[in-house]
């Protein structure tokens, strides 16, 4: 299967890469290896499996699907994205420093505030949107990049090919967050990224039911390095959850397919509410009016399902009217998380953000009116009726 990879178009590897058929069955589903160890034959008589922290065929079915899908030579599969961003960046050692995107996923931020600097890791955070503050922030301890495009939430794209050259030229290791647009939609390897870092729990799972993440690279010491990692530290996935997530990887790119085609209609029937009143602004990479529409355009496949939208202040005050809508939305869940075939809305200054002091808050932009929509795939007329009944609300 894997000597093919290269020649197949990703709705093929979707469904086919890392997934021959078991050899002992022919099941043509990978099979749950619900086990935690393997029968030796005596003392070092394994057939390969020894422990199922270190290997299982579950997991590395998974890992080598996503790999073909991103276009990389080797996956290594975690218990969750926040798992996978902790067990890279103990690659690092005290005294080691990392450049940042600003606007990052929550959880990231906390890891890198929280729980790396206290171990003696700093970390500078630049703006996105400009490739030469990250050239500009290097110092001579500086380890690693970090970026995150589109980032979460207020959708600032990353040149990655620019930042890429940067850090060829600095000879860092340059690792992209590719959560928000799926191996569909943005393929970092191939503008130049050392490594790819994902939620699973998102888009690639897309049915809400798993939490999960996994590298992928094609840097054959990076990739032992995780391997070890994976092992030693040993944040790892259950099989059952591997199993779940390569179902859910299978119907990906018809998926991804329907999210743009929703979140362009959805982004602009909120843009033609824009100067009515309640909306001030409509963040999405698929409008012309998204400053790095241009961008956008040549580094992704498709504007991708998430929208950011402002509500203004009205005879309310905006963080009022925002609640409003989130509590009278009926199809659509106010929940955290995203990528999933249901529709979610949130309010990132009191939810997914809410770890983000505020001051730092205010200063990137994420502001009391800001709201986070994931747009499922359900069908659009009935999530329009939704919103705007929600937002007859909050008049
Ligand atoms: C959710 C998310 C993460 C963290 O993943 P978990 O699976 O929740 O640990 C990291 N980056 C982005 C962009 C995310 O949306």
């Amino acid at each position: 299967m894997s000597k093919t990879h290269s020649r197949q178009q990703l709705e093929t590897l979707a469904i086919h890469a890392g997934q021959p058929a078991e050899p002992v069955t022919g099941a043509i589903t990978p099979p749950v290896f619900m086990t935690s160890t393997y029968v030796q034959d005596g003392p070092g008589g394994h057939k390969g499996y020894e422990y199922s922290r270190t290997h299982n065929p579950t997991r590395q079915a998974l890992e080598a699907n996503i790999a073909a899908l991103e276009g990389g030579q080797f996956g290594v599969a975690f218990a969750s994205g926040c798992a996978a961003t902790t067990t890279i960046l103990h690659t690092l050692s005290a005294g080691d420093h990392v450049v940042a995107g600003d606007d990052l996923y929550g959880g990231t931020y906390r890891i890198f505030e929280r729980v790396m600097k206290q171990l003696g890791i700093s970390v500078s955070y630049v703006d996105p949107m400009r490739p030469a503050a990250f050239g500009e922030a290097m110092r001579p301890n500086t380890k690693l990049v970090w970026v995150e495009t589109p980032t979460n939430p207020l959708l600032k794209l990353c040149d990655i090919a620019e930042v890429a050259k940067l850090c060829h030229a600095a000879k860092l290791p340059l690792f992209v967050d590719n959560t928000f647009m799926s191996p569909v939609l943005q393929r970092p390897l191939e503008l130049g990224a050392t490594a790819v870092v994902h939620s699973t729990t998102k888009y690639i799972n897309g049915h809400a039911d798993v939490v999960g993440g996994v590298v992928v690279t094609s840097d054959v010491a990076l990739h032992e390095r995780l391997r070890f990692l994976q092992n030693a530290i040993g944040a790892v996935p259950g099989p059952l959850d591997c199993f779940l997530v390569m179902r859910g990887a299978k119907t990906l790119p018809l998926r991804m397919g329907r999210h743009c085609e929703n979140g362009q209609a959805m982004a602009e029937w909120l843009q033609a509410q824009v100067g009515h009143g309640l909306i001030e602004r409509v963040i999405y990479p698929g409008l012309p009016s998204h400053p790095q529409y241009e961008l956008a355009r040549r580094q992704m496949h498709g504007p991708g399902g998430m929208i950011s939208f402002v509500v203004a202040d009205g005879r309310l005050p905006a963080l009022e009217r925002a609640v409003k809508i989130l509590r009278q939305v009926k199809l659509i869940a106010c929940a955290e998380s995203l990528g999933g075939v249901e529709s979610l809305i949130e309010h990132p200054a009191s939810m997914t953000h809410a770890s983000i002091p505020v001051d730092k808050r205010a200063e990137l932009g994420i502001s009391d009116g800001l709201i986070r929509l994931s747009v499922g795939i359900e069908h659009i007329d009935d999530l329009r009726e939704d919103l705007a009944q929600a937002f007859a609300s909050a008049e």
